[in-house]
């Protein structure tokens, strides 16, 4: 089954948010834990997400992904916004215990100046600090594009920070597209090889997710600008073979893509088109 949606919000709380990624033809979702900011998570409401989990149930739908505020920075050279990130990640565990299975992803941090290592020396402490051996969720590094001093845009700084952590077997790799192509990995010429070169550093069982964008920028150019589908410099061509990529088409696809609900409804439309062996059943369900 193709597992595709795109980011939406849950200002409107989880049932609606899953109702609205299944009538523009997902069968997943991305959101925001809360504030993108930072702010105060939405409190717990438990009847709606035991709905979503039922609708989600109903309709075959693939994980959601839970994606932590860009302002979180776990390797930040301030302890108190160190803390913050702690809290956050606590905060947040702890409210998706109600939808077991999500997926949480978060970008790795940047360093600010204090080095690759003492970020990711940071970026575990706070990691073994918050996971818990029981936990239902699997959390997520994001492949950045390696902007300032981002930590995360290498295979293998994803591989040491997983690599310091206890529970380990909690920790996946969500990789976007429009950031591998950014931190000079080529995914339009050399898809094999960049899967290879992951497999080789981190391991493809790792691989939980995938953030499907195309890049207003050039390979190798550490911007982070992600494009429509098909639109920007990686193109449809090279999406069609990600999705359909052996190790990759059976992973969930999220776009991220700069679009309003129409917008993603076409992307989705197209991707479903490019798709290949889809069963006549899957469709029709
Ligand atoms: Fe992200
Ligand atoms: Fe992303
Ligand atoms: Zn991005």
């Amino acid at each position: 089954m193709f597992k595709i949606g795109c980011h939406l919000s849950i200002s409107k709380g989880f049932l609606k948010m899953c109702r609205t990624a299944l009538e523009i033809g997902g069968n997943t979702c991305q959101f925001f834990s809360r504030n993108p900011r930072g702010g105060k998570a939405k409190k717990i409401n438990e009847k709606d997400i035991e709905a979503a989990r039922i609708f989600m149930q109903e309709n075959h739908f693939a994980p959601l992904l839970a994606h932590a505020p860009y302002t979180l920075n776990a390797c930040s050279a301030d302890a108190s916004i160190r803390e913050f990130a702690q809290r956050i990640f606590k905060d947040d565990l702890a409210m998706l215990e109600y939808l077991p299975g999500t997926l949480y992803n978060f970008h790795p941090g940047s360093h600010v100046g204090q080095g690759v290592e003492t970020g990711i020396k940071q970026i575990t402490e706070i990691l073994n600090q918050v996971l818990s051996e029981k936990q239902r969720t699997t959390v997520l590094l994001e492949g950045m594009s390696g902007k300032g001093s981002e930590i995360g845009s290498r295979f293998e700084e994803l591989r040491q920070i997983i690599d310091g952590v206890e529970f380990s077997d909690k920790m996946g790799v969500c990789l976007d597209t429009c950031h591998l192509y950014s931190a000079g990995y080529d995914v339009v010429n050399h898809l094999d090889d960049v899967l290879e070169e992951f497999d080789r550093i981190v391991g493809l069982t790792r691989l939980k997710a995938i953030h499907l964008n195309d890049s207003m920028t050039t390979l190798g150019s550490h911007k982070d600008r992600h494009e429509k589908i098909g639109q920007g410099s990686i193109g449809v061509e090279a999406m069609e073979r990600m999705i359909n990529h052996p190790v990759l088409r059976d992973l969930p696809f999220y776009l991220e893509t700069p679009n309003e609900l129409s917008g993603y409804q076409e992307e989705i439309q197209l991707l479903r088109s490019l798709y290949q062996g889809e069963s006549a059943f899957v469709e029709n369900m």
